[in-house]
């Protein structure tokens, strides 16, 4: 997608705008099916949670990806876009053991994350097969919101509560078949991810009927220039070498399993939004935009960097900006950062906005969320349309008062 593409696509259907580019997210899928090539049985499920419409996971089902999801409502979405239940994994934290059974009914590949439900599971399905998400306390990455392997956190079952686990087993029977850890969200260090994949393939050597072990994610994209990102080469390298090491050693073939969402999605979305009114305080220059952190919150969430581009005025003078939403709350997208120079009715392009962004977004301030395009051989394919005002009112309850 070049600029003018991205310009005409903000005339056409209007700004604020998510438009994500197929052959990006397949050409992200490439690299890591390629990375582990040596792999016989490799597979990727791709967390819907990061960028959940329609046309995107047909995008993915056409890739021959599964899915990987954290709520029946995903795994309705992944059946009707015409997931078989069997490509499909359900990764949950703190369901009920209802919708466990009705997720588990459906055929899907349930993953269990405490003890409690493993054990009331296991006692009254014990023929359904099962897996485990195990905690393998890692500290990947850097950021405590975003990573979920330490000691504190509220995912998977701690490896030093092994033994209870062995115990359920044993008592109810059940049949594992799977072992999975998510650490976090950003490898950065591919030693260090691997560390955690040593937990989980010595855990696994206690259960004897396994058919995969699932890595779950943590891949890291760029979100600015000279950021670092996960060296998936290398790290298809290294543990390829240990996974197929671990296959000898445990005497049968597995599933090796991913589960991205941001290296699937991130890079191959952008945010467009328009300039409402150029700002200068005694301090700073802000440019206030026609969006705020009810449609795109990781800046003010996560603290994530966004690369600005201005795609109006692309080659102009790069001058200092604030960039600041239309919320009634403080929504700064970037605090000074250079960006070409602003002018009133300028399109500013957000990078990185495929994973987490429009799945994040909100009705806060009863502001309409944006449509979505998929850019698909060469033209714009609107895949949701913008909501209306109609939308705010749905389900409100008007009573006499
Ligand atoms: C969110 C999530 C993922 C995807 O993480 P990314 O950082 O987007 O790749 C994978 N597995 C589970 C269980 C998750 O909750």
């Amino acid at each position: 997608m070049q600029y003018q593409d991205l310009i005409q696509l903000g005339n056409e259907f209007g700004t604020p705008l998510y438009v994500y580019d197929a052959e990006k997210i397949i050409s992200q899928y490439h690299r890591l099916t390629k990375a582990f090539y040596k792999i016989e049985r490799f597979k990727i499920h791709y967390a819907v949670k990061a960028l959940s419409n329609i046309s995107i996971l047909k995008l993915i089902k056409n890739q021959g990806i599964g899915l990987d999801t954290v709520s029946i409502e995903e795994v309705r979405l992944g059946l009707y876009a015409g997931f078989y239940p069997k490509d499909i994994i359900y990764t949950p934290n703190g369901v009920s053991i209802q919708e466990l059974e009705a997720v588990a009914a459906m055929g899907v590949q349930i993953n269990i994350d405490n003890l409690s439900i493993l054990e009331q599971f296991g006692t009254k399905h014990s023929q359904v097969p099962v897996c485990i998400r195990i905690n393998p306390h890692v500290m990947a990455g850097g950021n405590a919101n975003i990573s979920v392997g330490h000691i504190d956190s509220k995912f998977g079952i701690s490896i030093h509560q092994l033994p209870h686990i062995l115990r359920i087993i044993e008592n109810t029977n059940m049949h594992i078949n799977g072992i999975h850890m998510h650490t976090g969200s950003d490898i950065l260090d591919v030693d260090v991810f691997l560390y955690a994949a040593e937990i989980l393939f010595e855990t696994a050597k206690h259960f004897t009927s396994l058919d995969f072990i699932d890595f779950g994610s943590g891949f890291k994209v760029s979100y600015k220039k000279g950021d670092v990102e996960t060296n998936v080469e290398e790290f298809g390298r290294k543990l390829t070498k240990r996974f197929l090491a671990f296959e000898k050693e445990y005497g049968r073939t597995l599933t090796l399993v991913f589960e991205p969402g941001k290296f699937l999605v991130s890079e191959a979305g952008v945010f467009l939004a328009k300039v409402n009114v150029v700002k200068q305080t005694t301090s700073t220059v802000f440019a206030g935009i026609d969006s705020g952190f009810n449609h795109l919150i990781r800046p003010m969430f996560y603290g994530s960097e966004h690369f600005i581009e201005n795609i109006s005025n692309p080659k102009g003078k790069e001058r200092y900006y604030s960039i600041v939403g239309y919320i009634c709350e403080t929504d700064t997208f970037a605090n000074n950062r250079r960006i070409q120079e602003i002018h009133e009715g300028d399109v500013l392009c957000f990078r990185n906005a495929g994973a987490y962004c429009f799945s994040m977004s909100s009705n806060y301030n009863s502001r309409i969320k944006p449509a979505e395009v998929l850019w698909l051989n060469g033209k714009g394919h609107l895949i949701r349309e913008r909501e209306t005002f109609e939308d705010i009112l749905r389900n409100q309850v008007e009573i006499e008062i």
